[in-house]
Parts: structure tokens; C-alpha cells; sequence
């Protein structure tokens, strides 16, 4: 458990500091209360209840996929912690896909050159089982989608083996359709399997897992991640013959499942019709305990709540509360929330999703059409003390969001410092220990502050211009 975070009186004076500032002309925008900001900022610093909750969810109920008995308990404890919190909760039916992995492995079988080695794999998410005495066949390299199509024929019968250079969260973008696409792709050109370099800024041997889906039409073959050092060993290896491997998956996609969006909301005094939306993603992938991805944007949003809650008077607009169901494998939650709530959606004056780990904040970041800077940053003052409270150049959004988009809802993103995220991320290694107590702390007060001026400030955010192209997909 965390200790009492320590704020000095300076700290506290910087957090607490009225805007220099002027207000807008157009609006009676006199800034933020320093008697708010300290009651959210100072008590998101130093009561240590977000990572309190995070260890609740991760050490307590542990891993949440889709359908598992985890994730039904996250559900329970949600609305329990809420309740506990004084915050209106409610739950809304969501199916989810239930896909279980089973038992799996996989080796570089004995050659001439070499003698066998175990592979350290995880299936990915939704990939079929083999045949249970496994497939058996050679590998073949590729380094992209394209090149799979290229390479033609060659591609019959093999096991299609996609290296990268993932070396920074950055990166995560640019490789992520190797993991999504690659078994669609190589199955069209004959593959009997797939491996994928782990999604990895860093590793010790541990395989990352993630979504995958196969497309209509063609043939659905058995995919697995391997760990950074066993691709690197497969590359090796390769560079100087032919390499066989052995693939043994069990995982199975079972009947959808009853699940849950967790909702809950701080009702608005004034405009209470005005939903300002706080969204995280309540399932994990199956192994580790999903504290970065996504426990802390939970507890953050949770944490938001409780305080915004205690505040008297409430805010003018109401602070609603989204744990989406079934981020990882299937996104059903975001868009059960969009159609539960289409009628609703032109009144949604803000939404902002935490998924990109418990990191400390860098600053906010906005998508909303011209003048929302100049809305938001003279109420980001109390928000420099952490490092904060600047607008960041670059979009905001969210997965559980991206149905959103259509209805023009604003998105504002509190950016956090995701450098070492995907070091876990998917993992095994996603655990409690992960998660930096101060810079969970941190960005929770970012978050709770943020939702905050975006209940009170006098304006709204103006809608952004309609999408042209088709949304794009976060891949966290
Ligand atoms: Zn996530
Ligand atoms: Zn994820």
C-alpha cells in the first residue's frame, strides 16, 4: 500500500494559485476555485486511494478477459467501490465474445546445425487452435504484410514468422497490423500458422499477446506472439538455413457471454443534461493482472468520481463515468455505449479516455473544433506543478471512444508518459509492481482536475468538423 504522498507548502501554493490569465472576454469566466483544486489535485496527491484501487483489482481479483469469472467480479467490485463512494452507479448489458486460450506451446525442432529449443509463445486473441499433435513446418521471415503477398507461392505450407523493429511506444502503430492482419494475410497466400515478434519496447523472455481477427472467407489459421529473444533467435537461426517449428494451441472462442458497461455519474447542478465522459476499459488480457492497461485508467477515473463527487455545490455539468467492457478483444462495450446512448450523444460536451498506462501527465490534449485551447488553458494553472498543464500538439481519443466520432463529441486526452508502457503491456509482466504509486497519483489529479474544468468552465469545447475518412483504430 502507498504511503501518504508528500506535498510541500509550495507545491500546494503553485497547485492552489489562481490563473494569471485573463478570462475570455466573451464569458463571466472568472477560473477555477483554488478550494477546488485542492481538493481534487491535493487529495488525488496525497490520499494514495487510486493506487489503493489498483491493487484491489489486480492483486485482488487479478486477470479480467472478456466472459472470465475476473471479469464478472470486476463488474461486482466496480459498482460496489462506487456505491462505497457515494457515486450514482448503474450497469448496461454488453455481450462480449468469450475466447479462452488453453494450454499451448511451441519449439525450433533439432537440426543438423542446431539442437531444439523451446519457444516462450502466447496464442494471440481469438486465434483457432492447432490440430492437437500441433502443426509442424518450416518458417518463413517477413518483415511486413506486403511482402507475405509478394513472396507468392513461397508462402504455401509454412509457418509466416513476422519480425520488426519495435523499439519505442512510438513504434506500437506502425507494427500493430502485423499482429491484427498477419494471419488473414498469410492464410489467403497458403500459410499453416503465424508467429509475430512481441509488441515489445522491452523483454525478458516475455510474450505479449493482443487482438487478432481473421476476415471472411479465409481460411482461419492457428496465430502466437513470441518473445523478443526467441525472434531473435529465429532470425539467427534463419540467416544461415532452413528452420522448422512445432505449434501446439488449444485456445477455443466459446458462446458470447453477459457482461457489463460500468456507469456512474456525478449529476451537474446547472446543466445537468451535459455529460462530460470519463472512460477506461474494465477487461485485461488473461495474463499478468492488466494494472497499466488498463487498472490505472480505471482506478484514475474512478478516483475522479469519488472526488468530484464530495465537491459542494457539484459541478455545472454532470461527470459521467464509462469502465467499458471488452476493449481488448472485441470493442462491444464502446459500441454498446454509443447506441445505448445515441439520443443522448449531441448533449456529450466532452470525453476523455485513460489507456495508456499509470504513467505521470504530461499535459492535455485536444480534438475539438477552433477556440477549445483557448476554453481550456487558462483553467490548466493548477495542473504546471505536475508537469501538466500545457496543450499538447497531437490528437486525443480512445479506443472505447472512436464510436463516438460520428456524433462529433469532443475528445480530450490527459497524455501521460507511456515510454515504458509497452514494456508490459499484454504481458504477463503487467502487474502491480509496474505501476509507480506517485505517478499514478499524479495523473489521476490530472484527470480529476481536467474533468473537472470541463463540467465548470462557462463554454463548452466546439464540436470537431465530421470525420471524412473512416475512424481510425487505437490499438491500445
Ligand atoms: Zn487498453
Ligand atoms: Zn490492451
Amino acid at each position: 500500500m502507498p504511503s501518504a504522498l508528500p506535498l510541500s507548502a509550495a507545491l500546494l501554493s503553485l497547485l492552489t494559485a489562481a490563473p494569471k490569465a485573463p478570462a475570455p472576454a466573451a464569458t463571466k469566466d472568472t477560473g477555477p476555485s483554488p478550494q477546488v483544486a485542492e481538493r481534487l489535485v491535493g487529495a488525488a496527491l496525497t490520499e494514495g486511494h487510486a493506487y489503493a484501487r489498483l491493487a484491489e483489482l489486480t492483486d485482488g481479483i487479478g486477470p479480467r478477459l472478456s466472459g472470465s469469472e475476473g471479469e464478472k467480479a470486476a463488474v461486482q467490485w466496480a459498482r460496489r467501490s462506487f456505491e462505497a463512494d457515494g457515486v450514482k452507479v448503474w450497469l448496461e448489458p454488453v455481450k462480449v465474445p468469450r475466447w479462452v486460450r488453453g494450454a499451448e506451446s511451441g519449439r525450433v525442432l533439432a537440426s543438423e546445425r542446431f539442437r531444439e529449443h523451446p519457444l516462450a509463445l502466447l496464442a494471440l486473441g481469438g486465434s483457432v487452435a492447432t490440430p492437437p499433435e500441433g502443426v509442424t513446418a518450416e518458417v518463413l521471415e517477413v518483415r511486413s504484410l506486403e511482402e507475405v503477398a509478394a513472396l507468392g507461392d513461397k508462402v504455401k505450407g509454412k509457418v509466416v514468422f513476422f519480425n520488426h523493429a519495435m523499439s519505442e511506444a512510438a513504434d506500437y502503430g506502425k507494427v500493430a497490423g502485423l499482429r491484427t492482419r498477419g494471419a488473414a494475410v498469410s492464410a489467403k497466400a497458403g500459410a499453416v500458422a503465424t508467429l509475430v515478434r512481441s509488441l515489445a519496447t522491452a523483454s525478458l523472455r516475455t510474450p505479449h499477446t493482443g487482438a487478432m481477427r481473421y476476415e471472411e472467407g479465409v481460411p482461419q489459421i492457428p496465430a502466437a506472439a513470441v518473445s523478443v529473444e526467441d525472434a531473435e533467435l529465429l532470425h539467427r537461426l534463419l540467416a544461415a538455413g532452413p528452420v522448422k517449428v512445432e505449434l501446439k494451441l488449444s485456445s477455443q472462442t466459446l458462446a458470447d457471454a453477459d457482461s457489463f458497461n460500468v456507469v456512474a455519474e456525478v449529476p451537474g447542478r446547472e446543466k445537468p443534461r451535459e455529460v462530460v465522459l470519463l472512460g477506461a476499459h474494465l477487461d485485461s488480457w488473461d495474463v499478468g493482472t492488466g494494472a497499466h492497461d488498463d487498472g490505472a485508467g480505471v482506478t484514475m477515473v474512478m478516483e475522479a468520481a469519488r472526488l468530484i463527487g464530495k465537491l459542494k455545490p457539484a459541478p455545472r455539468r454532470t461527470v459521467r463515468v464509462v469502465l467499458f467492457a471488452n476493449e481488448e478483444n472485441g470493442l462491444r462495450g464502446g459500441r454498446a455505449y454509443a447506441e445505448a446512448h445515441a439520443a443522448e450523444l449531441g448533449n456529450h460536451v466532452a470525453a476523455l479516455e485513460m489507456d495508456s498506462g499509470g504513467g505521470r501527465p504530461l499535459g492535455v490534449a485536444l480534438r475539438a473544433g477552433p477556440g477549445g485551447e483557448e476554453l481550456v488553458r487558462p483553467w490548466l494553472r493548477p495542473l504546471e506543478a505536475l508537469g501538466a498543464g500545457s496543450i499538447l500538439a497531437g490528437d486525443a481519443g480512445g479506443a472505447d471512444l472512436s464510436p463516438l466520432v460520428p456524433a462529433r463529441v469532443p475528445f480530450v486526452g490527459v497524455r501521460v508518459d507511456s515510454s515504458r508502457y509497452f514494456d508490459v503491456h499484454h504481458s504477463a509482466a503487467d502487474t502491480l509492481d509496474k505501476v509507480d504509486a506517485k505517478d499514478l497519483a499524479r495523473s489521476t489529479a490530472a484527470v480529476a482536475w481536467v474533468a473537472y474544468v470541463l463540467a465548470e468552465v462557462p463554454g463548452v469545447l466546439p464540436r470537431p468538423e465530421a470525420p471524412a475518412a473512416p475512424t481510425p483504430k487505437s490499438a491500445h
